[in-house]
């Protein structure tokens, strides 16, 4: 909170916890102040936190509401099952209490490695009902890294299911210690894992489990490792206060009410599926749970279900988009798209909606919560040609709704000017912020220096108060001491109509250091094409510094969060200039 006093901007820290009054003093200019300032008489003892007026929050109410608003209403859909909100109350009870029973309680992790189905979605709610942390794993990890961040996280139980069972074997085995693992049948694979079997397992606990609430919104609620593209990842703890907070934020940013469907097309292990498994439970909506992305699959459901709302990477809109013709469906109702996570190239915003799809723009990080940023939709863009107003919309945007605030500074924190063309990083401030890195103490001082978190992405402030993000900071491309952002290359070559994906890096140049070097990959129908062609494509649409020397053709390699392997892609652009 900010009290403007005379040019000094002052932040009033109140600290719900110790009521102390702390006075920490001037910052230089109007920067920053922190004083803890109860004024005089609101400072009584009768205006106290006394337990009728304060209680910690934690999304996990949002199932209790929706248990007992609409017992009746649906709330889980996977496949034939069919769950009403009072059934996951009562089996996320179950699995609370039957971890308790195990012995799991505050302080303990418990992972599990499913895709997005109603085990993991109940893990959600029943493992912190316990009182435990969830570490929800990136099922497309292998057994090296999953024993990794078992290890780290130092998981007391897992949850896994059959479909990983080769990889869930050899990373208990890498491990090399006894895990206790609840299995979950997937109807397909009859092999056992050994475990105790998920449903037999939710039977050893209570329905009517009275389970505690969290006495601190500071609580760890769940741990949600980075996907380590420069080393071992990190483990991002997130608190039940950001939970809560982002999860009211985005239903409010996405327009979710009662009658939403939301089809998982985006994983639940990414940020707590960007924290939708508690926001569309906020609203008592409908979840509808998908093993993998499939476009067939995809478009059946929205049909099916009447789905209102899904959210994905750029490339699950880019399998939409390209999906064969006799799998596209056309919907007489719109479908709302949130998409983020790596930029999505207007191209891909304009084939969504000339299919019918309202696209929203977000930008967040694992230590975000998820969306952090959104490029909230302006009435006057409502007349622009289509090309124009996807440029808008493939900005990443202003502050969300519960983001403290947002900035694009230099190496000395002062502001860049909002011209759309100075480049700086962008730092956020958030009570939806992680606590901080899992036993990476270093790490975490280095995320929060100077009182703002560090996203590593740089960016720029355009003058109507919009960031566009123009790379990370390790993505930049210094041609004869210019800047190329490799996204706005990347920008272009997917307006190209043949190009199916694209990825632009740096590759050396012995004339001007670095220059950039395109790998892409072509759609299905796609004439053949030379280097040349697309060289020629990129003079027509971009300066020609920008211009790529080399083009490579292939599929691009991906991280296990479908993000297309930079360093590899450096490494063999490298390769090619030896
Ligand atoms: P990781 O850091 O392990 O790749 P994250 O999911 O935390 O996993 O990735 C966050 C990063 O993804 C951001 O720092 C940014 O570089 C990129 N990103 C996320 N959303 C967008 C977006 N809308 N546009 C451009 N980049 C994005």
């Amino acid at each position: 909170m900010c009290l403007t006093l005379g040019s000094v901007t002052r932040e009033l820290r109140l600290d719900l916890g110790r009521s102390s009054r702390e006075d920490v003093g001037e910052a230089r200019g109007s920067e920053r102040c922190i004083v803890s300032v109860i004024g005089g008489h609101y400072d009584a003892p009768h205006l106290a936190r006394v337990a009728a007026n304060f209680a910690a929050l934690t999304p996990l109410s949002f199932l209790a509401r929706a248990a007992a608003v609409y017992p009746d209403k649906l709330a889980v859909i996977d496949g034939d099952a069919r769950y009403s909100y009072g059934e996951i109350y009562a089996r996320c009870r179950r699995l609370a209490d039957a971890l308790q029973r195990r012995g799991i309680g505050p302080g303990d992790t418990v992972a599990v490695l499913a895709p997005n189905i109603p085990a993991l979605l109940e893990a959600h709610y029943g493992v912190p009902m316990a009182g435990a942390v969830l570490n929800a794993l990136n099922t497309r990890l292998d057994a090296r890294s999953v024993a990794f961040i078992l290890g780290h996280g130092q998981a007391k139980l897992l949850i896994a299911d059959r479909e990983f069972g080769p990889v869930v074997k050899a990373a208990l085995a890498e491990l090399g210690r006894p895990l206790p693992l609840v299995e979950i049948g997937d109807g397909q694979h009859a092999d056992t894992l050994g475990g105790t079997l998920y449903e037999t397992f939710l039977g050893e606990g209570d329905p009517a489990f009275d389970w505690p609430r969290p006495l601190d919104e500071w609580a760890p609620i769940t741990l949600n490792y980075t996907s380590g593209t420069t080393g071992n990842p990190k483990g991002v703890v997130y608190h039940h206060r950001g939970a809560f907070l982002n999860a009211l934020g985005n239903a409010i940013t996405f327009g979710l009410d009662r009658h939403s469907v939301y089809l998982w097309t985006l994983p639940m292990f990414h940020c707590n599926g960007w924290t939708y498994t508690w926001a569309v439970t906020a609203v008592a909506g409908t979840h509808v749970c998908l093993r993998r992305v499939d476009p067939a699959a995809i478009f059946g459901l929205i049909e099916k279900h009447r789905v209102t709302n899904l959210c994905g990477a750029p490339i699950v809109l880019n399998l939409l988009a390209h999906a064969p013709e006799a799998v596209k469906r056309r919907f007489d109702h719109i479908v709302e798209v949130a998409t983020g996570g790596a930029a999505p190239p207007s191209a891909v915003i304009r084939a969504m909606e000339e299919m019918g799809f309202r696209v929203t723009h977000l930008y967040g990080l694992t230590e975000s919560y998820g969306p952090s940023t959104v490029c909230a939709w302006q009435e006057a863009w409502e007349g622009l040609p289509i090309d124009e107003r996807a440029g808008r919309m493939a900005r990443q945007g202003v502050a969300s709704l519960t983001l403290g605030g947002q900035r694009v500074v230099d190496p000395a924190m002062a502001d860049v000017p909002a011209d759309g063309v100075t480049l700086g990083e962008l730092v956020l401030r958030s009570n939806t912020l992680m606590r901080g890195y899992l036993k990476n103490p270093r790490a975490t001082a280095e995320a929060f220096a100077e009182g703002w978190f560090h996203t590593g992405d740089l960016a720029v402030m355009h003058p109507d108060g919009y960031v566009e993000i123009k790379d990370r900071a390790k993505d930049i491309i210094i041609s004869g001491g210019e800047n190329i952002s490799s996204l706005e290359v990347e920008e272009a070559l997917y307006r190209h109509p043949h190009i199916m994906e694209a990825a632009v890096v740096a590759g050396p140049d012995p004339k001007w250091g670095e220059s950039p070097c395109a790998f892409v990959s072509l759609t299905p129908n796609a004439p053949p094409l030379s280097a040349a062609d697309i060289i020629a494509w990129c003079r027509a649409n971009l300066a020609h510094y920008k211009v790529p020397r080399t083009v490579v053709f292939g599929p691009l390699p991906k991280t296990s969060t479908g993000k297309v392997q930079k360093f590899d892609l450096r490494d063999r652009a490298k390769e090619l200039a030896s």
